[in-house]
């Protein structure tokens, strides 16, 4: 049965236009005005855009699906306007062997609501010097290479890993961190690591190690990604590698973006992740950083968690907050809406360009021919996002109770509706 999307404002290929779009066969066939077909969306006074590209999340399965699990958190994703994100493998077991990767590959496609790309690991069990064969895991479904969650301790193994990855034409995404640095750290070192009594991490923890990769991947030529950058050396480091050549590319998390540690105002968990929440300097860094390219792309890093990994103190709780059904909201309303970035900035950042920089062909664009992977948004109402409307298993959002324009109206892939917004 064909579709047809009347009167939205859609996002195509880098610009805003009033057109109505026509689905069928799963695909999007044309874009123009006066469409019609069996069925009819009416997106007046809405925004359709290409589903969102989120190429950082955390589904914790298998293995700690009491956090999360496929279904639920491909349906958070879905919540949020997303219909392709990117898996990481800190899961248990880590798939290290193309048997491994298979089955969670298959897992993704049987239960996931929205496309699941699988990261494969850059270090066996993510946390050794030996490296699994990079060919199998791509062969088996490996997308990208990440240990995220843990940065790459010893340079020799990163600089193997850099050159099997360069072989096999496999993109290494990065959670930089030297540990000796970090020094079991819980929250930036700064006024509110002294203030609360925490135990602070430097900053250092995250650049020297990206100046270290930034070298490595200068003599590999490996596509590197930089997951989550957090501070301005960070940025200034990336910019200056991107100046020099060096096939560099990095994303930034709303909450580095939307909050900064002087947020931590009591030992509340629900401010606690990895990399920490920085200064204001910093977060100012960031947002040049985006606006002036160094900066390709958004991603949310959701990272859900139960309950009582979440309470009882900074100090003890697990790092990490949930992203998926928040991100757009959040980012336009404290971004687009005071004018700091343009409606086309925001949704190029969270589709075009995660879709480029990872060399996905059929995902961020609304073009003839692509897959009917589309979400809808209402940018004129205002809602407070509440704990009860979560899909995701977890609630661990420092943004519950925030009164957020954006909210998702109807996301779909492959021209199938995946999320509906439940009527007024
Ligand atoms: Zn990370």
């Amino acid at each position: 049965m064909a579709t047809v999307i009347k009167h939205g404002l859609v996002f195509q290929n880098g610009r805003l236009l009033h057109t109505d779009v026509l689905i069928a066969d799963k695909q999007i066939q044309t874009l123009g005005n006066n469409l019609t077909a069996e069925h009819i969306i009416d997106a007046s006074n809405l925004l359709v855009s290409p589903g969102l590209v989120d190429l950082h999340v955390h589904y914790r399965d298998p293995g700690q699906t009491y956090k999360e699990d496929v279904i639920t958190g491909s349906l958070a994703a879905a919540r949020g306007g997303f219909t392709t994100v990117g898996a990481m493998p800190n899961v248990l077991p880590v798939p290290d062997t193309p048997a491994l990767m298979s089955k969670m590959v298959q897992n993704n496609q049987t239960n996931g609501r929205v496309h699941i790309l699988q990261y494969g690991p850059i270090t066996k069990n993510e946390d050794t010097d030996e490296l699994p064969d990079y060919a199998a895991l791509k062969q088996a479904g490996a997308f990208a290479l990440s240990n995220d969650g843990k940065g790459v301790q010893n340079a020799q193994t990163m600089y193997s890993a850099m050159q099997q990855a360069r072989e096999n034409q496999l993109l290494v995404a990065v959670h930089a961190q030297d540990d000796s640095l970090f020094n079991h750290g819980v929250v930036n070192e700064g006024p509110a690591a002294e203030k609360l009594a925490l135990r602070p991490i430097s900053e250092l923890a995250e650049t020297t190690q990206i100046a270290r990769d930034l070298l490595l991947a200068q003599k590999t030529g490996v596509h590197y990604h930089v997951c989550h950058v957090s501070t301005k050396t960070s940025v200034c480091l990336i910019r200056m590698a991107k100046k020099q050549g060096i096939n560099v590319t990095c994303e930034v998390a709303p909450h580095h973006l939307l909050l900064t540690e002087d947020d931590l105002v009591s030992d509340d968990a629900y401010y606690k992740m990895n990399p920490p929440l920085r200064t204001k300097n910093d977060q100012a860094a960031l947002i040049a950083g985006l606006l002036d390219g160094t900066i390709d792309m958004i991603a949310t890093d959701h990272a859900p968690h139960a309950l009582q990994e979440k309470t009882g103190g900074i100090a003890k709780a697990a790092f990490g907050i949930t992203g998926s059904e928040t991100a757009f909201s959040e980012l336009y309303t404290k971004f687009v809406k005071p004018g700091i970035f343009t409606l086309t900035e925001l949704l190029n950042w969270l589709t075009i360009k995660p879709a480029q920089v990872f060399g996905l062909k059929n995902a961020g664009m609304l073009e003839p021919g692509m897959p009917a992977d589309l979400a809808i948004f209402d940018l004129a109402h205002v809602k407070r996002i509440k704990e009860q409307d979560y899909c995701s298993k977890a609630i661990n959002s420092p943004f519950t109770g925030d009164e957020v324009y954006g909210q998702t109206v109807l996301t779909m892939v492959a021209g199938k509706i995946v999320y509906q917004k439940e009527q007024a």
